[in-house]
Parts: structure tokens; C-alpha cells; sequence
């Protein structure tokens, strides 16, 4: 991952006494592929960082701060790297943020001690996307074929190892468990080179739409007792429903369980940083919102409660309780 210098001082006002210096700190949004929605996530928000940088707030304060939002493998990823340093601020499944908070799971032995919670985005349901012609229509169906369950790194890999494990099964229930990424999956699907493969992804996607719309690729239903017991057990899963028509394929309400997409950063991120962030977002909610239809949705309220388990960052709070929405 690139590695941004800490600060980047442009000296301006280097001649004319009367204008203060201006200095530019760069921070990086760990995201996901370049066709799924945490890219969106990451970019929205340096979209809305650059207006306050630019514009300036009603108060006449202007901030110096600059972001980019690259794509990454994804949510583990993303979680890990923000522990690291490497990141400042990342996309990560609820999940996942679970796990790394509490050191359980794909995190035992390796808790993130210092990851926070900025907000909440949009619903995540956990999809599996069935190749037109597979014969594959519910879990049961998926035994000996080949399956992507993801690259390292992504929420998907990991929410389908809990998903195999749930089904007392293991990736040699499958005939191959390939690893392509999110943005490579769609193609091999389309190809003929996998008959199926999991994404935990929000709605609608490009991604999924290259396959479901592009080459008749269904979602199947997953609500057997494996899925039951995992929602019923975990407080980071709920049932999901991906409503028919939201592409061409899906004929018919599905049913499967998902997680929140939950923006994240660490404690030893600078409160100020985290505050012009958040202000940037909230201030230009409604610019925000109209990226994405994913975010369409979004509120304040549930964004400061849905998917959230690690402690919140000291600079979202201050701006939270200015709004006294805390
Ligand atoms: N949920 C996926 C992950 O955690 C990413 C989905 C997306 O890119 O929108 O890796």
C-alpha cells in the first residue's frame, strides 16, 4: 500500500507577510475492489473533505486536509493496515470490526487494540451469485462445484469461511475454491471458469450487475439452520432481503443474512482529523448521500448505531455531541 508522508507542508505566503502559511496533511481511506461500493465509501468522503477544504465552513475555518481512497483487498485488509498505521482510516465490515475488537475469530491472538468507530454506512447482505445454467439454486446445490470464496484480505473470504464452518463443512466442499477478487469474479462467472461465488457487497452493485444482468447470474437464498444459528448467535448478523428487481435476474424477494459496511479509523489518528472528516460528511450530508443509491437511505441516528462495536473516536464524538446527537 502506499505509504503517505505524515505531513506535506506547502509553504504559501512564502513573499506576502499578510498570508498565513498553508499546510496540507494527507491521510489514506482503505476501500475495497475498484467495482464494489467501498470505493464508492472511501471517495465520497474525500469527495466531501476536498469541499470543506475548499469552501471553507460558515464559520470562515478552512481545513488543510487531503485524502485518496485506494482500492484494497478489502475489509481484514483494510482493519489489519489501520492497526499498522499503514492506513488512517478504512471501510470494514460490522462483522470483522467485531472480531478485531474482541480478538475472536479470524483475529484470536490478534486483536486490534486500537481501531474506533467513525460511523455506520450502508446494509451489506452476504450474496451468493449462481451461474446461469450451474443448477445451482441453495447451498445444498453448491457441494462439487467450483466456488470463489474470495482473496485474502476481503470481508467475503472470511464471512464464507464462517459460513462454511457453520455448515460443518470445510472449501473441500467444493471441487475448487478459487480466490479471485471482487472485480475479477463477475468475468470468471460470466467465463465459465467458476459456477458460483460469495460477496458481501451493498445494493445495487456493478459488480453483481455485470453477472446477474450481463450473463443471467442468480442469487440464491440462504436461510438454512447453518444461517439461522449464525444470526441468532451474533450480534453483527441479521437476516437480509435483496428485493426482487434490483436486477434483472432476481425475479423474487431473496433471503440471506448480512452485515453492516462500517467506517473505521485508530485511536492514534489525530482528533482534529477525525473531526473535519466527520464535520466534512455531516456538514454535505445530502451531497454525500446522492454518490451512491446505497447511501440514499442513510441517517445520522443509524449511522451512529447500526454495526458499531468498537469504541467511538474522541474527534466523531466531539462533532456528535455538538449535534447532540449523543
Ligand atoms: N464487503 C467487502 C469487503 O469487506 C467489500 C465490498 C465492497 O467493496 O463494497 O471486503
Amino acid at each position: 500500500m502506499t505509504k503517505f508522508a505524515p505531513m506535506l507542508v506547502l509553504s504559501a505566503g512564502l513573499c506576502v507577510g499578510a498570508v498565513p502559511a498553508l499546510s496540507a496533511e494527507f491521510f489514506a481511506i482503505g476501500t475495497g475492489g475498484p467495482t464494489g461500493v467501498y470505493f464508492q465509501v472511501g471517495n465520497a468522503v474525500c469527495q466531501m473533505v476536498h469541499k470543506e477544504a475548499a469552501e471553507g465552513r460558515s464559520s470562515g475555518a478552512k481545513h488543510g486536509y487531503r485524502c485518496s481512497a485506494p482500492s484494497t483487498a478489502g475489509s481484514t485488509y483494510n482493519i489489519t493496515n489501520i492497526g499498522a498505521g499503514e492506513l488512517q482510516f478504512g471501510v470494514a465490515q460490522s462483522d470483522w470490526q467485531y472480531h478485531a475488537v474482541n480478538g475472536t475469530s479470524k483475529f484470536e491472538g490478534n486483536k486490534i487494540e486500537n481501531l474506533r468507530a467513525v460511523f455506520s454506512v450502508h446494509p451489506e447482505p452476504f450474496q451468493i451469485l449462481a451461474g446461469k445454467g450451474s443448477g445451482i439454486s441453495s447451498w445444498d446445490d453448491l457441494a462439487g462445484k467450483r466456488v470463489n470464496i474470495g482473496n485474502e484480505g476481503s470481508g467475503q473470504r472470511g464471512t464464507f469461511e464462517v459460513l462454511l464452518d457453520a455448515n460443518d463443512v470445510d472449501k473441500g466442499y467444493f471441487s475448487a475454491a478459487t480466490e479471485f477478487t471482487s472485480s475479477e469474479q463477475s468475468s470468471a462467472l460470466c467465463n465459465g471458469d467458476i459456477d458460483a461465488y460469495g460477496y458481501t457487497v451493498g445494493i445495487p452493485n456493478s459488480g453483481v450487475a455485470q453477472a446477474a444482468d450481463g450473463c443471467g447470474a442468480t442469487i440464491i437464498n440462504l436461510n438454512n439452520d447453518a444461517v439461522q444459528k449464525l444470526v441468532a448467535g451474533n450480534p453483527f448478523y441479521a437476516f437480509a432481503t435483496i428485493p426482487k428487481g434490483t436486477y434483472s435476474t432476481i425475479a423474487e424477494d431473496v433471503t440471506t443474512f448480512g452485515v453492516m459496511a462500517t467506517f473505521v479509523t485508530s485511536a492514534d489518528v489525530s482528533d482534529d482529523m477525525v473531526y473535519q472528516v466527520v464535520r466534512s460528511v455531516f456538514e454535505n450530508f445530502d451531497a454525500f448521500r446522492s454518490l451512491h443509491p446505497a447511501f440514499a437511505n442513510l441517517t445520522p441516528e443509524e449511522m451512529l448505531t447500526r454495526g458499531i462495536s468498537a469504541p467511538f473516536h474522541p474527534g466523531a464524538v466531539k462533532y456528535y455531541k455538538e449535534q447532540g446527537w449523543m
